[in-house]
């Protein structure tokens, strides 16, 4: 599907798109207030994506299919990220995600890190549906935090994240000098509807959905707002990691997944690197987290996960396959806003949207 429709040529379709899409980024990362479905949005981004394919030369650095969320607000302070935030390449169907497994074993193999007959191994996680945060610790203290932002750029909320309890001040054991914890703040479903009925009560502002709860509940600028929504977080990755106690030479190189040095990480694996994170006290979702190998390794995760979602007490929008290997997160490496090591494997349109049908009967 190429999105030109009547007498508009590619060009001019590509650049509607894009004003519609960059509207969209406005109202969902900076007010917290989408105004169209997660999936409506999917399904623009994928034609201005199809456009682009077939007419590269529109293609900018401007384009919103090369870039990551959108420019952190000023009334924060701004935070530089020493490894930047990416997004994550998208599947909606099984072909998509055979297609991603095609491609990391085909480069594997090039690279001689999978035999001829040898499949790869993935780390399976959920998807969670709230909004990317950077912790700093130094000295196994908490000195900073920051949303993702445009990727390379994000707001200083550290204030506010001192006030999530699951949230450790003080790392646990021997922390390393610099340690980057990337992950997700987000909001119980059950949590949820209670704030919006207390905002409703108050005359206040009652939010769409949980992500957008959690996000607006956490980019405010009085911490003290902040204390008291029930937020909860999830690390499932890193970013600088620098320093570790009694390693030999002592720094480690900066390192996100394969950004850096992987094979200077203490472990080698996605999966190790997690348990490691979750041993200096830092929540990690143990229970759903899985190794699976290959694409049915993968579509049999995405099935159980989908055969369960309504039991979890928080919303998902997906399931994401990361590389298991380090080494091998390196060789396959980054596209403009995405690892080529990672997929992120959405569900259904129908489902996606159910939560905030819901809401917007009961507002
Ligand atoms: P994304 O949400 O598709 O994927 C990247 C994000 O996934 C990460 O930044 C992280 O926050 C999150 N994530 C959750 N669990 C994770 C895990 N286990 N490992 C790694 N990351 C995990 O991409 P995006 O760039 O944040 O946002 C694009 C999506 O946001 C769109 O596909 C759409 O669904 C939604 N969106 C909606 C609107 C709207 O108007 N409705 C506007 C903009 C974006």
């Amino acid at each position: 599907m190429s999105g030109v429709s009547g007498s508009e040529n590619a060009a001019q379709a590509a650049a509607r798109l894009r004003a519609e899409i960059e509207q969209h980024n406005v109202r969902y990362y900076v007010y917290d207030d989408p105004s169209v479905s997660d999936a409506e949005y999917d399904g623009l981004m994928r034609e201005l994506q199809a456009l682009e394919a077939e007419h590269p030369e529109l293609v900018t650095p401007e384009s919103p299919t090369q870039r990551v969320g959108a420019a952190p607000v000023s009334a924060f302070g701004a935070v530089r990220h020493a490894v930047p935030m990416l997004s994550l390449g998208n599947a909606f169907d099984e072909e998509d995600v055979v297609a991603f497994d095609r491609r990391v074993t085909d480069t594997l193999r090039g690279a001689g890190l999978l035999g001829p007959a040898q499949q790869a191994d993935y780390f399976c996680e959920l998807k969670l549906d709230g909004l990317a945060i950077s912790l700093r610790y130094e000295d196994g203290r908490l000195v900073q935090a920051a949303t993702r932002g445009d990727g390379q750029t994000g707001e200083d909320v550290t204030s506010n994240i001192r006030t999530i309890k699951a949230i450790p001040l003080q790392l646990k054991g021997a922390a390393p000098k610099v340690l980057e914890v990337r992950g997700e703040v987000l909001m119980n479903r059950a949590d949820f509807e209670k704030l919006n009925q207390a905002q409703a009560r108050r005359d206040e502002k009652v939010f769409v959905n949980p992500r957008n709860a959690a996000a607006g509940s956490l980019r405010q600028l009085d911490p003290r707002i902040t204390a008291k929504r029930p937020l909860r977080f999830f690390a499932y990755g890193w970013g600088e990691v620098h320093g570790l106690p009694g390693s030999q030479g002592g720094l480690f190189a900066e390192a996100s997944a394969g950004a850096a040095e992987a094979s200077q990480l203490p472990e080698k694996s996605h999966g190790a690197m997690l348990e490691w994170l979750a041993s200096l006290g830092l929540p990690v979702n143990v229970k759903h987290n899985h190794r699976a190998t290959g694409a049915e390794g993968l579509m049999a995760f995405y099935a159980k996960v989908g055969a369960m979602r309504a039991e979890l007490p928080y919303d998902i929008d997906g399931v994401v396959y990361k590389v298991d290997s380090l080494p091998a997160q390196k060789v396959l490496g980054f596209v403009a806003r995405a690892p080529r090591f990672a997929l992120a494997h959405k569900f259904a349109a129908e489902e996606a949207t159910t939560t905030l049908l819901d809401i917007e009967v009961q507002v």
